[in-house]
């Protein structure tokens, strides 16, 4: 993860790669780690931070997803609960399994729930969780104590994954690497090289310092999720658009709102979807929507109707009503979703299963899918680069391939270093080891200085945003401390990369900026 060592490769006109992959979300990052596990010359390029897009601002579930099974949409639950499985086991360090509650208020909603999730359990095979049950009223009220009680006849308990999205991603990228694929972060691909008709490289533009590359690669893989469209018409400028850019919103709040260890799952909101209030590093993750965007930003942000609409199903269900005052932070994600055959459908009716489609003049476009399904959607786009690259076949080997870290015996619900996995003990000795390391950062949220010396060297950190959103969750879990404590970062990365007084200031303003979108100042 060394950023100038990258740039040294890629400055090489003569080197060709095997497989250029644009985007560097759940995505890109999973069709890296397949390639180069397979031992091809990759090179992965993304505009902004890894897991800058969609893939940090997920439910952060890892599920084969209750509410598909719903819809009937069976293969992508059995693809998703099968990668659900994969993901537990090469990843120990960063999923962790789930308990979810379907409280009931209806006679026939234990039976009913039961049934559909014994289904759930049973096509989940031998990677399953551990079986569903229906519960009492006393036991789903001791389970969950803030839940309202008025009408509840009991509840259904069933097990899911859950995970930390932009840590996986960054782990993602290290395994990438590990397996010597380069991957480059704030590098943006602004054009596709033609060789007649096909496409042999891309142009690519480092945004630190606008330099521009010409890079020759075997094959281009376009894993951009919401912006794929783009890269598109870089190749076929007249082209249709391909992507339905849908809007998740989540908010979250204090862990005195969901005390208990357990997951709510709504199963049937007012609009129809499912709703979910999940204990996330010591907070309750509060979501989602679902709402068509016209134009996708890589900032997105929260609508008024969002939030009110999830503060007040949210309120249904639990004793106090949550209000802005509560929300510690707000993020919004755009889904990546393939549009239909049917213009007419609702965004929460498009399949979330992924697609791959080709161009004549050889472009891997891969849009769709989940962050649970990635391994898979790797796989496939990889089988599609190999055939099209005339590329030496070799098989696929990231279903039993550990991920960066991979380490049994942490614990990620309690554990705030589970992420690092083998690498924990290490981020931990910085502090001892370097006295301007020591110590805490944050006490509320639990970040220690040592962590942001090791996003630097480490995991490719370039800026304050870098460390506190992607890195450290800082962001996602409260807005405001995270911007108490930008200036200390920024004094941290700023001795770290070499930089002057200036590039703090500039930082903390980008930094304060940004976070002032993630919680409410007014209410
Ligand atoms: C609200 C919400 C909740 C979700 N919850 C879950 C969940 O709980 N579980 C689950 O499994 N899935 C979930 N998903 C789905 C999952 O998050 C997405 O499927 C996945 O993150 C998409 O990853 P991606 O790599 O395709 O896109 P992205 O993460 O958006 O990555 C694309 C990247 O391409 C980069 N890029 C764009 N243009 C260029 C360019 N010209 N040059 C270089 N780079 C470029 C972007 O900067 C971006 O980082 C959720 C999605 C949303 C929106």
């Amino acid at each position: 993860m060394n950023r100038n060592s990258v740039l040294k490769k890629v400055k090489k006109k003569t080197k060709e790669w095997d497989i250029v992959i644009i985007g560097g979300g759940a995505t890109g990052l999973g069709c890296a780690v397949d390639a180069a596990s397979r031992g091809y010359k990759t090179l992965l390029l993304e505009q902004s931070d890894f897991a800058k897009g969609t893939s940090s601002r997920s439910t952060k579930l890892v599920h084969g997803g209750v509410r598909y099974l719903q819809q009937g949409d069976i293969s992508l639950v059995f693809e998703a609960l099968n990668e659900r499985g994969l993901m537990f086991k090469n990843a120990p360090h960063l999923v962790s399994n789930q308990s979810f509650i379907i409280p009931t208020y209806e006679w026939w909603g234990g039976p009913f729930y039961t049934v559909g999730l014994k289904v759930y359990d049973f096509m989940a095979g031998k990677l399953g969780l551990g079986p569903s049950n229906m519960l009492s009223r006393e036991e789903a009220i001791n389970a969950l104590p803030t839940i309202e009680t008025d009408g509840l006849k009991g509840g259904v308990i069933y097990q899911d994954g859950q995970f930390d999205d932009s840590r996986m991603a960054i782990s993602l990228a290290q395994t990438a690497v590990d397996y010597g694929a380069s991957v480059l972060n704030y590098c943006k691909v602004t054009k596709l090289i033609k060789e007649g008709e096909l496409i042999c490289g891309v142009v690519a533009v480092d945004q630190e310092t606008g330099e521009k590359y010409k890079i020759k690669s075997k094959t281009v893989i376009n894993a951009t999720g919401v912006f794929a469209d783009n890269i598109i018409k870089m190749d076929e400028p007249v082209k249709s658009d391909i992507i339905v850019p849908s809007q998740g919103v989540h908010l979250v709040l204090n862990k005195e709102f969901l005390p208990n260890d357990f997951a709510i799952m709504v199963p049937h909101t007012s609009d129809g979807r499912v709703m979910f209030a999940v204990p996330w590093h010591n907070h309750v993750v509060v979501g989602t929507t679902d709402t068509l965007v016209e134009n996708p930003l890589l900032e997105p942000t929260a609508l008024d109707s969002e939030v009110d609409f999830l503060l007040e199903t949210a309120g249904k269900y639990l004793v106090k009503q949550p209000t802005r005052k509560d929300v510690l932070s707000v993020f919004a994600g755009l889904r990546p979703l393939a549009k239909s055959e049917d213009d007419g459908k609702k965004t929460k009716e498009i399949s979330r299963g992924h697609k791959i489609i080709i161009s004549i003049t050889g472009l891997i476009t891969v849009i769709g899918g989940k962050w649970t399904t990635y391994r898979k959607m790797a796989e496939d786009t990889i089988e599609k680069a190999i055939m099209l690259g005339g590329l030496p076949e070799r098989d696929c080997i990231t279903k039993h391939l550990p991920i960066h870290g991979f380490r049994m015996d942490v614990n990620p619900h309690t554990d705030l270093f589970a992420v690092y996995g083998i690498d924990k003990e290490e981020v931990i000795s910085l502090g001892d080891e370097e006295k301007q390391l020591s110590g805490l950062l944050s006490k509320k949220l639990n970040i220690y200085k040592s962590q942001v010396a090791w996003a630097v060297r480490k995991e490719m950190a370039r800026t304050v945003e870098d460390v506190l959103a992607r890195r450290i969750r800082g962001l996602f879990l409260d807005a405001r401390e995270s911007i108490r404590i930008a200036p200390e970062v920024a004094d941290i990365m700023a001795k770290e990369l070499g930089k002057p007084n200036k590039w703090k200031t500039e930082q903390i303003k980008a930094f304060n900026a940004l976070a002032k979108n993630y919680f409410f100042t007014n209410d």
